[in-house]
């Protein structure tokens, strides 16, 4: 296999990168270009060890930098790794890797270090998509899932059910072979046991799979209202900025205004929509035609209301509009007289929240109130571990499986036709944790990866 360089650090100003050479003959290159101050040679260093020197190429000096070495198989590659830190500009740092790349090193591809890692057994395939994951994570739960993934807890839950998959494999082997005889009423109620067992163990997985959307990519959430009721102001006081125009001229928002709000640990994908009304206005009638489609697809309407105001037909209508929904009203300008209260909206079985985007105050019960909607509460940082698509494919894929397998069982099917749908669930599994990956699906997976990780 090629030895191969990237540098590991963004591709922008910085204190310091770092530049990763990985492969039979890392230090060897590394040797080529750097001269440790020590006069002690590069090809005597240990592993684990970090040398001060020059990088030079051409015999001109290119920067002052740091060599670490590694030597196989203890390193994140599982290959001998050299790992130059030069000083941080995006020149010097090009430099120093177009003098790798003549010294023989080639450039790498995209998650190309993670991907050896994954083929020379250093992690399994959800281990290296836990590295990308710690990579992007936006925030604790993210953070921590991402962690407790790269610590294998993925793959030992999923191994875990595998493992139970492979025992009900070997039961029915046993009784495969002797097909004319009847499956004793004992065994076909261990066997549909375990079979649910597995199957509600997988439903798990793809439960906490929605949760993992929101902390990753956050929710979805519509602002709706109709006009001056301080739907821009929610959205600025959200924001901590002001990115919605506010005035008290009803018809202000025309267009969509889309922003991600962090509320805690809860990222919202904000929309402020147009004031839902009747209006001879085109353009506004546009603004209230995409108001209308983001209601319908939002994950969380955060409906508005005055609560200074009684309420109007149309505030009336667009409850209506939201009965099925998740949703939360806000009583906004609780600064004011209030003329509507929470009682006022009971039959809507909604939670309401009272709050005042003029004052700033207000916002913890709007999260609380999120936190209880979508059940968040209930997340055990500990052990939730969640999943990517690829991943929940796979699981979803092994339910159908082991669903169809059941099915075949309790219509007395041939013992046959559950073996193949147990061991194809088994496979998907494996897939899963890359022990039966194909080389598409590894491929797949490391071509989201940035390059030099
Ligand atoms: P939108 O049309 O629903 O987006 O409403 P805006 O955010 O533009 O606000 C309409 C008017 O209500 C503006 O004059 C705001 O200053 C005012 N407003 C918004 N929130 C509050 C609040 O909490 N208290 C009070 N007293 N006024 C508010």
């Amino acid at each position: 296999m090629s030895t191969i360089c990237a540098i590991s650090t963004p591709n922008a100003v910085g204190g310091i990168s770092v530049i990763r050479i990985s492969g039979v003959d890392a230090v060897k290159i590394a040797e080529k270009i750097f001269i440790p101050f020590s006069k002690k040679p590069v090809s005597q260093m240990s592993g684990h060890t970090c040398a001060y020197g020059k990088v030079v190429f051409d015999g001109r000096t290119i920067d002052d930098a740091l060599l670490t070495v590694f030597l196989a198989p203890k390193s994140y590659t599982g290959e001998n790794v050299a790992e130059i830190s030069c000083h941080g500009g995006i020149f010097v740092t090009k430099e120093v890797l177009r003098a790798c790349i003549a010294s023989g090193a080639e450039p790498a591809e995209p998650g190309e270090f993670t991907k050896r890692a994954f083929l020379n057994g250093k992690l399994s395939l959800t281990q290296a998509e836990a590295v990308m994951d710690v990579i992007s994570a936006g925030g604790k739960q993210a953070l921590n899932s991402a962690n407790l993934a790269h610590e294998g807890l993925l793959f030992k839950k999923i191994k875990n059910t595998a493992d139970d998959l492979v025992n009900i494999l070997a039961e029915l082997a046993a009784w495969v072979d002797y097909p004319e005889e009847d499956l004793p009423a004992v065994k076909d109620e261990s066997l549909t046991s375990s079979l649910k067992t597995a199957i509600s163990q997988l439903n798990k997985i793809l439960c906490d799979y929605d949760n993992g959307l929101i902390f990753r990519e956050g929710i979805d959430t519509a602002i709706v209202g109709r006009a001056n009721v301080g739907k821009s102001s929610l959205m600025n006081m959200l924001l901590g900025f002001d990115r919605s125009i506010v005035t008290d001229i009803a018809g202000t928002t025309r267009d969509v205004i889309e922003e991600s709000a962090r509320l805690g640990e809860i990222i919202l994908k904000l929309s402020d929509t147009a004031g839902i009304r009747q209006t001879d206005d085109i353009v506004e009638s546009m603004g209230v035609d995409l108001a209308m489609k983001k209601l319908k697809n939002a994950r969380l309407i955060i409906t508005v209301f005055d609560c200074s105001e009684e309420l109007t037909s149309e505030d009336k209508k667009l409850l209506e509009e939201i009965k099925d929904k998740q949703c939360i009203i806000i009583l906004n300008k609780s600064d004011l007289k209030q003329k509507i209260h929470a009682e006022d909206f009971s039959i809507y079985k909604k939670p309401v929240i009272s709050l005042s985007a003029r004052e700033q105050k207000g916002k913890e019960n709007l999260e609380n109130a999120i936190i209880s909607l979508f059940k968040l509460d209930n997340l055990n940082s500990d052990t939730t571990v969640f999943t990517n698509e690829r991943q929940k494919n796979c699981v979803e894929k092994a339910k159908n499986c082991l669903e169809i397998a059941l099915n075949a069982l309790s219509i007395g099917e041939t013992l046959d036709a559950v073996t193949v749908t147990v061991s194809k669930a088994c496979d998907f599994l494996l897939e899963l944790t890359g022990e039966k990956a194909t080389e598409a699906v590894v491929d797949q997976v490391f071509h989201n990866f940035c390059v030099g990780k």
